[in-house]
């Protein structure tokens, strides 16, 4: 049975601490527990979610539909409850086996970079493919600025987080897949944007070939001496058009299914 996350706390960091939840009756396994009373919770993590936002606008972020999907999903309801308090701070966070969630400065710039392909100039985007659904967080602002959002996850464990995650959401746009992201998802294609949350040393074939004319590809990519660098690559109607913007840190991207 799907159990809620603690709430947001009531206060922010550095001001006196809240009061105590009472105590779970039995932690499930994964660590959650029951919600505290829901008094003032939704409110408070709204606060702390609109301060993300304006540092996110003012560290570049234009795009008024990321903000307000960066603004809407509820980041906190994505991590682990002792990691709560650094839900909104920007920082990538651990997620189990060894992943991690990106920072909201990464997704925010990543989907920016996505709504600037040029299929999605006129009319928005329509199916994205993302590979590396880790805990479901990006995927579920994806389903803000998406018409479908198809998203691959090569760990059975964090494929079911995510599932269990974005449950109370509803998201009906979010399509969960298990599968090997580097082999793209057919199915689906041909797809308006693909984003990829781990980074590899070459652009899998699969990518570029299930990408529509028009569409846009977002990874992060080794160069040459190993840094990991920002990836655009551009599908026009002439052929491939790519683009190395700035240095990212991403977990690796990894072949076959555990
Ligand atoms: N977007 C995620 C970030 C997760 S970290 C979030 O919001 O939480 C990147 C994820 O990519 C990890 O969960 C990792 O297991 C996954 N990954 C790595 N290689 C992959 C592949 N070939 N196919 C699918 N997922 C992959």
């Amino acid at each position: 049975m799907q159990q809620r996350r603690p709430g947001f706390p009531a206060r922010l960091p550095g001001t006196a601490a809240p009061a105590p939840a009472r105590p779970a009756p039995a932690a499930p396994a994964g660590g959650r527990s029951q919600a505290p009373s829901p008094s003032g919770v939704g409110l408070d993590s709204a606060a702390v979610r609109a301060r993300m936002v304006q540092k996110l606008a003012a560290g570049g972020i234009t795009s008024t539909a990321v903000l307000q999907a960066m603004g809407a999903v509820q980041r906190h309801q994505f991590v682990d409850s002792a990691l709560v308090n650094q839900a909104y701070e920007d920082t990538s966070l651990p997620i189990g086996l060894g992943q991690t969630i990106s920072k909201p400065n990464v997704v925010a710039r990543m989907c920016e970079l996505l709504l600037g392909a040029e299929i999605a100039r006129s009319g928005g985007l329509g199916r994205v493919l993302e590979v590396g659904t880790g805990c479901g967080y990006q995927a579920a602002v994806l389903s803000h600025l998406a018409r479908e959002v198809y998203t691959l996850e090569r760990l059975r464990g964090l494929h079911d987080k995510a599932r269990s995650n974005l449950r109370p959401f509803r998201l009906a746009n979010v399509h969960l897949l298990f599968g090997d992201g580097m082999l793209g998802y057919a199915k689906g294609a041909p797809y308006a944007a693909i984003i990829a949350a781990a980074g590899g040393d070459a652009v899998p074939q699969a990518w570029c070939e299930q990408l529509a004319v028009g569409g846009r590809l977002v990874a992060p990519m080794a160069v040459s001496g190993g840094q990991q660098m920002l990836l655009v690559i551009d599908k026009t109607p002439h052929g491939l058009k790519q683009n190395v913007l700035e240095p990212v840190h991403f977990v690796p991207l990894k072949s076959g299914v555990a």
